[in-house]
C-alpha cells in the first residue's frame, strides 16, 4: 500500500499527540488499498470538534452538528469527523440524533459498506473489523451489518450501492441486493437533489449503462414510469454531464412517454442541463446530416445544443450529423444573425425602417446564406435586401 502523505501523517500525528485517536477513514482507505490516489482525505477522531479546532492555526467549521471540522494543512484540506453513533432514524434518512462515541468500532459499524468501512492508522496498520478487504478484493459491495436495518435507516444507501457498483465495477452482494428490492418503496424519501447526484455519478462512471440496474431495482418509479430501458448506448456519448444526460433521456422517452424538460426538472437539475440536455435528447435520435436542414437547427437552437444532440445520434448508430456539424464549424459558414455581414443597424442606416419587419428581412437574409454560404457579404446583402423590399 502506498504510504501516507506527509501532510496527512502530520494531521494524524498532531492529533494523536494531543492524547487522541485517529485514523484515516472510508472512501480514501478504499482507493489506496485499490492502489488509487484518493482526491479527498477523511479522518475519524475520538476528539471533539472543539478540541480538532484547538489543534490546528486553520480550521473551518463545516459541518459541526455531525462533528465535522475541516483542516486546511499545506494548501490541502481534510475533513477530520468526530468517532460518531447515529441516533434513532425518524424518516428513512436522517438519524435523530448523532452521539460522539470513543470507540472506532462502533464508528466504523455505522459506515454504508464493508469497503468503506475500514480505517488506516498512522503507522500503516489496517482496521477492518467487517472483511472489507476481502470484498474489495471480491469486487462486493455489501452492507455492514442486516442491509434490511440499515436501508430502512437511510435509504440513500440503497442508490449508493448501486453508484458504487458502476463506479467500482463491483457485484452487490445477493442480500444486500433483496434488500433493496425489499425496500425500494422507501426511495421515495430520498430528496430529488440527492438522488440527481448519485444517478449523475452512474452516469458519469466508466459503466454509464449500469443506471439500468436503477430501474430494475425499483429505485425511479417516482421519476419515470416503469421503463426496462437498454442503456448500453450510453457510454458512447463523451462522459460529461450534457451529454450524457441527453442520451439517458433520449432513451427513457424511447420507452415511455416522458417529456424530456419535466423530467430534467423533477430530478432538479440545473437551467442549463435542463436546456441543453432536454433539447438535445429531442433532436438527437433523428437529427438530420442534410447541412442546410442542420445550419437551420444550428441557427434555432446554437452550437452547444447541436453538438450533444450530435453526440446522442452517434449512440443511436448515426455518426452522419456529427461529421457534418464538424464540417459546418470547419467551412466558417455562417448559420446565425451573429455572424451575418449585416446587422440591423446597417439596414436602418440605408434607410429600412426598424421594427418586427427588420426582424423578418433579418431571418430572411440568413435563410439565404444557409443556402448560399458565398452570399455573406456586406453589399451582397444589402443588395438582397434591396430587391426583397423593393426600398433602398
Ligand atoms: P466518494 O467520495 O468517492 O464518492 P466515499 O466513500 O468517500 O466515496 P462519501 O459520500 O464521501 O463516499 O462518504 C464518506 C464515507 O462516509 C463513506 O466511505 C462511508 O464510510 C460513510 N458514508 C457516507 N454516506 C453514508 C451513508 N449514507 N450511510 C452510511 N455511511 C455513509
Ligand atoms: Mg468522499
Amino acid at each position: 500500500m502506498t504510504t501516507l502523505p506527509n501532510f496527512l501523517l502530520n494531521t494524524l500525528e498532531t492529533i494523536e499527540a494531543a492524547g487522541h485517536s485517529a485514523y484515516l477513514v472510508g472512501g480514501p482507505v478504499r482507493d489506496l488499498v485499490m492502489g488509487k490516489t484518493p482526491d479527498d482525505w477523511d479522518i475519524t477522531t475520538s476528539a471533539t470538534p472543539e478540541a480538532v479546532m484547538g489543534l490546528f492555526p486553520k480550521t473551518v467549521p463545516t459541518g459541526l452538528k455531525h462533528g465535522t471540522v475541516t483542516v486546511l494543512i499545506d494548501g490541502r484540506s481534510i475533513e477530520v469527523t468526530t468517532f460518531r453513533r447515529d441516533g434513532a432514524y425518524t424518516d428513512h434518512r436522517h438519524p435523530e440524533e448523532v452521539n460522539f462515541v470513543t470507540d472506532l468500532r462502533e464508528d466504523l459499524s455505522r459506515r454504508d459498506f464493508t469497503i468503506n468501512a475500514m480505517a488506516l492508522s498512522r503507522t500503516g496498520e489496517l482496521i477492518d473489523f467487517f472483511g472489507g478487504r476481502v470484498d474489495l478484493a471480491a469486487g462486493l459491495i455489501r452492507a455492514v451489518g442486516d442491509p434490511l436495518i440499515r436501508f430502512e435507516e437511510d435509504a440513500l444507501r440503497m442508490f449508493r450501492a448501486l453508484r458504487f457498483s458502476a463506479q467500482l465495477g463491483f457485484s452487490i452482494d445477493p442480500p444486500t441486493l433483496s434488500a433493496i428490492w425489499a425496500k425500494r418503496h422507501l426511495a421515495g424519501a430520498i430528496s430529488a437533489e440527492r438522488v440527481r447526484t448519485e444517478l449523475e455519478k452512474i452516469l458519469l462512471s466508466s459503466r454509464p449503462e449500469r443506471i439500468a440496474e436503477v430501474f430494475y431495482n425499483g429505485l425511479l418509479a417516482d421519476f419515470a414510469p416503469h421503463p426496462m430501458p437498454t442503456l448500453d448506448s450510453l457510454g458512447q456519448v463523451p462522459a460529461q454531464k450534457h451529454p450524457r444526460w441527453a442520451c439517458f433521456t433520449a432513451v427513457l422517452m424511447d420507452y415511455s412517454a416522458i417529456e424530456p424538460t419535466a423530467f430534467l426538472r423533477s430530478l432538479r437539475l440545473d437551467n442549463k442541463t435542463i436546456h441543453v440536455a432536454g433539447t438535445a435528447a429531442t433532436l438527437g435520435p433523428s437529427l438530420p446530416a442534410e447541412p442546410i436542414a442542420l445550419k437551420h437547427l444550428l441557427s434555432r437552437y446554437g452550437a452547444e445544443v447541436l453538438t450533444v444532440a450530435a453526440e446522442v445520434a452517434v449512440a443511436y448508430d448515426r455518426s452522419e450529423p456529427a461529421k457534418a456539424l464538424e464540417n459546418i464549424f470547419q467551412s466558417g459558414d455562417c448559420y446565425s444573425l451573429q455572424t451575418l455581414a449585416v446587422t440591423g443597424a446597417d439596414l436602418i442606416a440605408v434607410g429600412h425602417p426598424p421594427g418586427p419587419v427588420l426582424g423578418e428581412l433579418l431571418a430572411t437574409l440568413l435563410n439565404h446564406v444557409i443556402r448560399h454560404p458565398a452570399a455573406n457579404r456586406r453589399s451582397e446583402l444589402l443588395r438582397l435586401a434591396k430587391t426583397y423590399t423593393g426600398k433602398a
